[in-house]
Order: structure tokens, then sequence, then C-alpha cells
């Protein structure tokens, strides 16, 4: 049987969350545990586990349209950073495929 992740929690408002953007097929709320003043999680409505799992088309769009559309709203359109951690060796927790955008202070390069 498949157990909800956390994420499917926040999608169905089961938990709360900071949620700063939602559309028909994603949805974006702040980290919980924040690495720069502006850290937002971007998830697609559908449950996958991660970037492995993507179809051939639809939810990659729509996340980096979401990207570009919250990067617009807060401000920081010059200046930020998506991440998809895929895999526990990259550091992935929650295994919901999900987006990182971080922005609002100096991002190094190469990140750690
Ligand atoms: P990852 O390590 O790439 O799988 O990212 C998972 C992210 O989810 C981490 O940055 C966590 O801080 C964040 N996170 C976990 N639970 C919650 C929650 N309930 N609300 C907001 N962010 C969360």
């Amino acid at each position: 049987m498949y157990l909800m992740d956390i994420f499917c929690k926040i999608i169905n408002k089961e938990i709360p969350a900071e949620i700063i953007y939602e559309n028909n097929h994603v949805i974006a709320f702040n980290d919980i545990n924040p690495v720069a003043p502006i850290h937002v999680l971007i998830v697609p409505k559908t449950h996958m586990e991660g970037l492995n799992n993507l179809p051939e088309e639809g939810d990659q769009q729509h996340i980096l349209n979401a990207a570009a559309e919250i990067a617009k709203q807060l401000g920081v359109s010059d200046g930020y950073r998506l991440v998809i951690n895929c895999g526990e060796k990259a550091g992935q927790t929650v295994f919901h495929l999900h987006a990182h955008l971080i922005a609002g202070r100096d991002l190094a390069w190469p990140p750690g």
C-alpha cells in the first residue's frame, strides 16, 4: 500500500505550509528549514518519487514555469538557483519530486 508522503499531505491540505504559489499542476511553499532568505519548494501535485520518475512531458515544464513566475513575484528574477536532489546520495530526503528555489544571498559555485 502507498503511504502518503509529507508533500502529498501538504497538497491535500492535511498539514499546513506557507503556500506562496499554487495552480492546477504544482504547489509551492516555504521550506521549513531554509538555507537562504528565500527557499521555496516547488512540488508537482502528481506524486512521483523523484527526477528519475518524470513522465515524458508535463510536470517538468510546469515546475520550471512556476519557478520563473515565483522568482518574478519575489523580485529575484535577476539571481536565483533551482536545485533538485535526486536520490539519497545527493541529499534527497523527501521522496516526492520537488525543486528548491533558493535566492536572497550570494550563491557559491560549485555547490557543496
Ligand atoms: P530534499 O532533501 O531535497 O529531499 O528536500 C526536502 C526539503 O523538504 C528539506 O529542505 C526540508 O527542510 C523540507 N521539508 C520537510 N518537511 C517540510 C514541511 N513540512 N514543510 C516545508 N518543508 C519541509
